[in-house]
């Protein structure tokens, strides 16, 4: 029976030391997640109850669109709220009215907490409980927190979408439960190939709109699309669902061990699985190739950011022909990313948490050919003669899957070839 389990290395990277690091970090703050979420949630509203601080994050990552109608937006709170001279539930009561008066459209509210909010102990869980009661059936007001103090910016999303998992409805029914916001166009493409090979019904976390909104239960199936949603899926399991463990989709090898965990849960037959991915496999491989030609052999360095990193250097060492020097995570689930880990061959260091200072004196020591890691990082290291490359590109960009398989591996060629561009114009002036 042909059997697509990719195949490990002979030591793999699951049982490896950890470099446990508890210091300065430097990372974006989980109220980065708002830029994606609310593109994929279309009758959803997120309201930051923050600072100036957190509003200009806001505006600057999200660069400069204009929404006739935005799906988020910031409740400033004032000196005189910091201060607890003003009842800020009160005026929080006061926008939130404000805001439903003049948007009908949204449906669910997410009160998002910052550090401001945190430090002055506005309880928002509290504040969403009131105001579901105020605007209910209309309105569900949930809430998270995306505050920066020790967190890294793709906890968002796992902090949004756990604030949900309480709120799905229980079902009985079997079914695979897709979690994580991907672009929609990489979603239709897992939705097809699975559905191709027979599988439904399938559903989605986050839902296009609060009237779809998946159920939960004993028989649903959920397939992580990301592996940083640590708390989603413990609350997921904790209501019945069995999670997959799988590698993740990014790259040809990934998809097609991700597609094979789902497949062989739902009873597909090797045949079933060739017919619908043979071809797109093939495609995969063929764009990989390209970007291969300038990776191969290249050596590159993970800052811990965007917890995609063990998947994505599994990814680079095995089907690009990169070599891991250090793969530095901000937090390391086994039993999420453990699939990962065991195809990931021993030899990198592997480091969770962050200590700047000391991991960029790694850096420099190694000097590799490129390294991974937050805007705040890239410029001096760019200076000092490295390339480089912003892990949040990584969220931003549709990565997963056999069709994006070929981009992904040019993003880290890109910051490779211009180099090479850049040395030759030198070497020729
Ligand atoms: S780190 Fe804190 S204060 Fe800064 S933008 Fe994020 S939530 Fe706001």
């Amino acid at each position: 029976m042909t059997d697509y389990t990719p195949q490990p290395p002979a030591a793999g990277c699951r049982n490896a030391p950890i470099v446990k690091e508890r210091g300065q970090r430097e990372v974006f703050c989980g109220l980065t997640g708002i830029i994606w979420l609310h593109r994929k949630m279309q009758d959803a509203f997120f309201l930051v109850v923050g600072s100036r601080t957190c509003a200009h994050l806001l505006q600057s990552a999200a660069g400069v669109m204009i929404f006739a109608e935005p799906r988020f937006g910031t409740a400033i709170l004032e000196e005189k709220d910091l201060a607890g001279l003003a009842d800020a539930n009160a005026e929080l009561d006061r926008e939130v009215d404000r805001l439903l008066a003049r948007r009908p459209d949204i449906k669910q509210l997410f009160l998002v907490g910052s550090c401001p909010s945190e430090v002055i102990k506005l309880d928002l869980h509290r504040a969403a409980e009131r105001l579901t009661e105020r605007h209910a059936p209309h309105v569900r007001v949930m809430n998270y927190s995306g505050s920066g103090i020790e967190t890294t910016f793709t906890e968002g999303e796992d902090a949004c979408l756990a604030t949900m998992v309480p709120t799905l409805p229980d079902t009985d029914e079997r079914q695979l439960l897709l979690a994580g916001a991907l672009p929609d166009v990489v979603e239709d493409q897992a939705v097809s190939l699975l559905s191709a090979m027979g599988i439904e019904p399938i559903r989605c976390l986050p839902a296009h709109r609060a009237a779809e909104t998946p159920g939960v239960g004993a028989n649903t199936v959920v397939a992580l699309t990301q592996p940083f949603l640590n708390e989603t899926a413990a609350l997921l399991e904790r209501r019945g669902a069995k999670i997959l463990s799988a590698p993740f989709p990014f790259g040809e090898e990934g998809t097609t061990a991700w597609l094979w965990t789902i497949a062989q849960e739902f009873g597909v037959s090797p045949e079933t699985f060739a017919k619908v991915t043979d071809a797109p496999r093939a495609r995969a491989r063929k764009a990989i190739a390209a970007a291969r030609e300038t990776l191969d052999g290249k050596s590159i360095f993970f800052f811990p950011d965007s917890q995609l990193e063990i998947p994505l250097a599994r990814f680079l060492t095995r089907e690009c022909g990169m070599k891991a020097v250090e793969v530095g995570a901000p937090f390391i689930n086994k039993q999420i990313v453990g699939p990962d880990l065991d195809l990931l061959e021993e030899g990198p260091v592997i480091a969770e948490g962050q200590d700047v200072d000391l991991q960029l004196d790694r850096c420099h020591a190694a000097r590799p050919d490129l390294t991974v890691c937050g805007l705040g990082l890239a410029n001096p290291l760019e200076a000092d003669g490295l390339s480089t490359k912003w892990a949040i590109e990584l969220v931003f960009t549709p990565v997963h899957l056999y069709e994006q398989a070929g981009d992904l591996a040019g993003l880290f060629a890109r910051p490779l070839r211009r180099r090479e561009i850049l040395s030759d114009l030198e070497g020729a002036a």
